[in-house]
C-alpha cells in the first residue's frame, strides 16, 4: 500500500497505488436543493448509452428519494455498516477508509449485491423519514422530511472499482481524470462491483463484462456536457474540471464552490476514494443524517447556500443554461456569464425579471383573464 493525500479527509490513507494525478479532473457539482426527480436525466442516459439487451437493469444516472430510496438495495447502508465507526475530529477524518477497512485477500472493503437488489431502482420514492402527523408544521430543517439524491460516477481520485480490478482492465484517463473500463480486458470477475461503495460499474451478463458511466466523454472532447447535465430539467447541474484545493481559482465555477465558498460537498468523503460529484446539501433536511453524508462541511454549506450572495446566486443562474462544460465564470452588474477556453458561452441576469400583465389593457379597452 502507497501513502496518498486525500483532501477531502485532510489527512493522508492508504491506498494501492502512488498517487498520480490528471493533468485536468473533471468534476460536477449537482444542487440537491433543485432536483425535482422528474428522471429526465436518467432516461437522457438510459436511452444513449445503456438500451442494449443485459442493460436492462443497469442505470449509470439515477436519482433516488433519501433516505429510503437506494440503487442498489441498501448500497450506502451495507458499506457504512461494514465501515463500522466513522468520526471526524474537526475536519480530520479519524475512522478507517474502505482501503484502510480491507478484509485479508481484498484490496478493498465492500460487496458484492444481489441480483434482485438491482431490480427496484426506485424504491422508497418519495418516503418521508418519518410518518406525517396531521398537525406538523414545517420550518427550517423540516421535522419530516425527504430529498432527491442524483447519482453517477464520481469519477474518484483514487478509484475502489480501479484498485481491485485483477485484470488492470480500469484505467484513468490523464487528460481529464475520467475512469473507464476497457472492455477488451475485462474478464467479469466483478471485483469493481464488489469495491465500487458507490455501486456504479454493473455486470452485463450477455457480454460477460463490467460497465460503468464513461461521462459521455466523447461529448467532453468535443467542449460540451454529458447527456444528464444537458438534459437536466431542475438545472440543478454544473461540469467544468476542478483544482485541487492548492490550486483553487475564483473564477472556475468548481473551485469556487467547492474549494472558495465550501458549499458544495462530497458524498460520502468517509470511504476515502475522493470522488468528484460535490452535493450543495439540501437546506431543510436535518443536519446529523447530512453530515453522514456530506461530511463535517454541512452546517457551514448551508449557512453559506441561505445567506443567498449574489456571486453564488449568479452562478447557480449558469447551471443548466449552457450545452457546454464550464471553466470560468464572472458575476457583474447584475449579470453572470459562462466561459470555455475564453469564449463566451452564455451570460443571464442574476435576477429574472418579472414581468405584470395589467389586468385592464386601457388602449384596447379590455380587461386580461385567465381563461381556464
Ligand atoms: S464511483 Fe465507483 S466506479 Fe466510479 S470511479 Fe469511483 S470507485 Fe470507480
Ligand atoms: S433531470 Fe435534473 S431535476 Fe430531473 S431528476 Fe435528473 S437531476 Fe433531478
Amino acid at each position: 500500500m502507497a501513502k496518498v493525500d486525500n483532501w477531502q479527509l485532510n489527512r493522508e490513507m492508504d491506498y494501492k497505488f502512488k498517487a498520480s494525478p490528471p493533468q485536468r479532473q473533471i468534476a460536477w457539482v449537482f444542487d440537491t436543493n433543485k432536483c425535482i426527480a422528474c428522471q429526465t436525466c436518467t432516461v437522457a442516459c438510459k436511452t444513449t448509452w445503456t438500451s442494449g439487451e443485459g442493460q436492462e437493469h443497469m442505470f449509470w444516472n439515477n436519482v433516488e428519494s433519501k433516505p429510503f430510496g437506494f440503487y442498489p438495495l441498501a448500497w450506502d447502508v451495507k458499506i457504512l455498516e461494514k465501515l463500522k465507526r466513522q468520526t471526524w475530529d474537526g475536519d480530520t477524518y479519524a475512522g478507517r477508509t474502505i482501503f484502510e477497512g480491507n478484509p485479508p485477500g481484498e484490496e478493498v472493503l465492500g460487496f458484492t449485491p444481489e441480483p434482485e437488489d438491482w431490480s427496484h431502482p426506485n424504491l422508497g420514492e418519495d418516503e418521508v423519514n418519518a410518518p406525517i402527523k396531521g398537525n406538523d408544521s414545517f420550518g427550517l430543517p423540516h421535522d419530516r422530511w425527504m430529498f432527491y439524491l442524483a447519482r453517477i460516477c464520481n469519477h474518484c481520485a483514487y478509484p475502489a472499482c480501479l484498485a481491485a480490478c485483477p485484470r488492470k482492465a480500469i484505467y484513468k484517463r490523464k487528460d481529464d481524470g475520467i475512469v473507464l473500463i476497457d472492455q477488451s480486458r475485462c474478464r467479469g470477475y466483478q471485483k469493481c462491483v464488489a469495491a465500487c461503495p458507490y455501486k456504479k460499474p454493473m455486470f452485463n451478463p450477455n457480454t460477460g463484462r463490467s460497465e460503468k458511466c464513461i461521462a459521455c466523454y466523447p461529448l467532453i472532447e468535443k467542449g460540451i456536457a454529458p447527456r444528464c447535465v444537458q438534459t437536466c430539467i431542475g438545472k440543478i447541474r454544473m461540469v467544468g474540471f476542478i483544482n485541487p484545493p492548492d490550486k483553487a481559482r475564483e473564477d472556475n465555477p468548481l473551485d469556487f464552490l467547492v474549494h472558495v465558498k465550501k458549499v458544495a460537498l462530497p458524498l460520502l468523503p468517509q470511504l476515502g476514494t475522493s470522488p468528484n460529484v460535490y452535493y450543495i446539501p439540501p437546506i431543510h433536511v436535518d443536519t446529523t443524517y447530512l453530515t453522514q453524508m456530506f461530511g463535517p462541511g454541512v452546517k457551514q454549506a448551508v449557512e453559506i447556500y441561505k445567506a443567498r450572495q449574489e456571486k453564488i446566486i449568479g452562478l447557480l443562474s449558469l447551471f443548466g443554461s449552457t450545452e457546454h462544460w464550464v471553466d470560468r465564470f464572472e458575476v457583474a452588474k447584475g449579470e453572470a456569464a459562462a466561459f470555455q477556453n475564453d469564449a463566451e458561452l452564455v451570460r443571464v441576469p442574476v435576477k429574472e425579471p418579472v414581468v405584470f400583465r395589467v389586468y385592464k389593457d386601457e388602449k384596447h379597452g379590455v380587461f386580461r383573464q385567465s381563461v381556464t
